[in-house]
């Protein structure tokens, strides 16, 4: 009954009117997914928005997807993006996934507020688009299936500064305001965000199959999977190598991608199953927040009330996502080499984690200080070097950015050792930590300012913040205003869920 309730509502069955397909569109897009059998999917429909209006468009990213959109007009953007308007060629699905959140299981969780609308080959690699917020899916639920500006805003600015930044992630491509009210603790206005990612493909998505006990679907996920993300695998004529290949190549790329958070002084907030990518990006901005003053404990995600995901477990929690990911290959592998193997091997893959995690860690936060090839070794120093940071309540981005002047240094105990390990000439070193500690980085405190501007209709200041944050490294006087922590009063202490 229910069930029949959310199909009528969704996107798909709800009579609003249908989005208006274009010929001759300016994207061609490929449907690989979409072609995948139809228990990876269902059908779905942007809801047509009242009044789209365009609130950014990304220039650079559509020039270098090889998008020819920047002559378009305004208005025909915002109709593209939000979803009233349909390029002939995309065939809108929402995507089947599972996944733990925050350590329990929930089978069926899926796209309920994002549509993919395709595939963009650029260079002879695919691109997903797909547009957040547009309306009801078949994965729902209670939902709306709608964004407000907030959340959109949020994950246009921090997922552009994250890929300036020089960490994997999914990027924006446009925000554009849909011109109804969305109810949340208040009426807000209705927002889209146009996501481009490698892909979708989740832990969850592999979670899903394995725990409906579909072996074919599985198999096909893990190959589809491969052919995307890691061809050099696929020439493996060994079944179970391939598996175990997929394993390590997304281990390694998770691993890495949190020790860049990491250096970078990111806290996702809501690291699950579902938000763990195949692909090595980072996806999800909701309750995320760069780190003001240093503190390893640091949560704010309001629904983390455990702390789950602090800073400083990070590495531990997608070790554990990792963990869930091995144990979805388990029955492919059982299928080639019997259980007991496949466990043992899975096993053997999963121990090494902790000890690549020490090494990804030491390698992105060594080039903070300087050190070239940093390995487990300069653990210690990387750990005494944080500990200074939180005993002096020091603000990460600015310390780390400072501490080129430093160099001259040997009074105390972080100062002296460091100056023990560093190599190489003054002019090398500082290179190096140039390049690894950002000068400006989205401080929640402005996101927020961004928001409340635009929810005044001023898109001016957002528009200030994403230029600057374009070039987080170097230094430019009139981006002096970005360094600032935040006013006593200013500090955002808890972040909120994208719903
Ligand atoms: P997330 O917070 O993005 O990790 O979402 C968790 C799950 O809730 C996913 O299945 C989402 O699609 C779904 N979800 C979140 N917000 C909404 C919404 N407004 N309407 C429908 N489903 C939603
Ligand atoms: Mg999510």
């Amino acid at each position: 009954m229910r069930e029949n309730a959310a199909k009528r509502d969704s996107g798909q069955f709800n009579g609003l009117r249908n989005p208006r397909h274009i010929e001759n569109a300016v994207i061609q897009f490929q449907n690989t997914y979409a072609a995948l059998p139809e228990s990876f999917h269902s059908a779905a429909k942007p809801s047509v928005a009242k009044d789209p209006k365009l609130l950014f468009f990304n220039e650079a990213l559509s020039e270098s997807l090889g998008l020819d959109l920047a002559q378009q007009p305004e208005s025909e953007l915002a109709a593209l993006f939000s979803g009233a308007e349909l390029p002939s060629s995309s065939k809108p699905i929402a995507q089947c996934y599972a996944g733990h959140q925050f350590g329990s299981f929930s089978g069926r969780l899926g796209d309920g507020r994002a549509i993919l609308l395709g595939e963009i080959e650029s260079e002879g690699t695919l691109f997903d688009l797909q547009l957040k917020g547009a309306g009801r899916t078949e994965y729902s639920r209670g939902g709306d299936g709608r964004a407000w500006l907030g959340p959109v805003l949020r994950e246009y600015i921090v997922s552009e500064a994250m890929f300036a930044l020089g960490v994997p992630t999914t990027r924006s491509l446009a925000a554009v305001t849909t011109g109804e009210e969305i109810l949340r603790e208040a009426r807000f206005p209705g927002a889209v965000v146009a996501r481009i990612a490698s892909s979708h493909l989740r832990v969850g998505t592999f979670e899903y199959f394995t725990w409906k006990g579909m072996g074919n679907e599985l198999r096909r996920l893990a190959s589809y999977a491969i052919e995307r993300h890691y061809p050099e695998l696929a020439a493996i004529a060994e079944p179970a190598e391939r598996y175990l290949g997929l394993f390590r190549a997304v281990a390694d790329r998770q691993l890495k991608l949190v020790a860049e958070w990491m250096r970078v002084g990111f806290i996702h907030g809501v690291m699950n199953t579902d938000n763990t990518t195949i692909s090595g990006e980072t996806i999800d901005f909701g309750p995320c927040a760069f780190m003001d003053t240093f503190r390893f404990d640091q949560v704010y995600s309001s629904i983390d009330r455990r702390g789950r995901y602090r800073y400083r477990t990070q590495g531990q929690l997608v070790i554990w996502n990792l963990a869930v990911f091995a144990s979805t290959l388990l029955p492919l592998l059982a299928e080639e080499v019997g259980e007991a193997l496949a466990k043992e091997q899975l096993e053997a893959a999963l121990d090494g984690l902790d000890v690549a995690f020490v090494d990804a860690w030491c390698a992105a936060m060594g080039r903070k200080l300087g050190l070239e090839n940093a390995a487990k070794e300069d653990a210690p120093l990387i750990e005494a070097y944080l500990e200074h940071l939180e005993t002096n309540a020091l603000d990460f981005t600015n310390a780390s950015r400072a501490l080129r002047n430093e160099l001259g240094r040997d009074d105390s105990g972080f100062y002296r050792e460091w100056a023990k390990r560093r190599r190489g000439t003054d002019a090398e070193i500082l290179a190096q930590m140039d390049s690894a500690n950002p000068v400006v980085i989205p401080r929640n405190h402005q996101i927020e300012r961004c928001i409340q501007s635009a929810l005044n209709g001023d898109r001016s200041v957002a528009q200030e913040l994403i230029a600057a944050l374009a070039n987080p490294y170097n230094e430019n006087e009139s981006h002096a205003w970005l360094q600032v922590p935040p006013e006593e009063h200013e500090v955002v202490h808890q972040t909120f869920c994208g719903t």
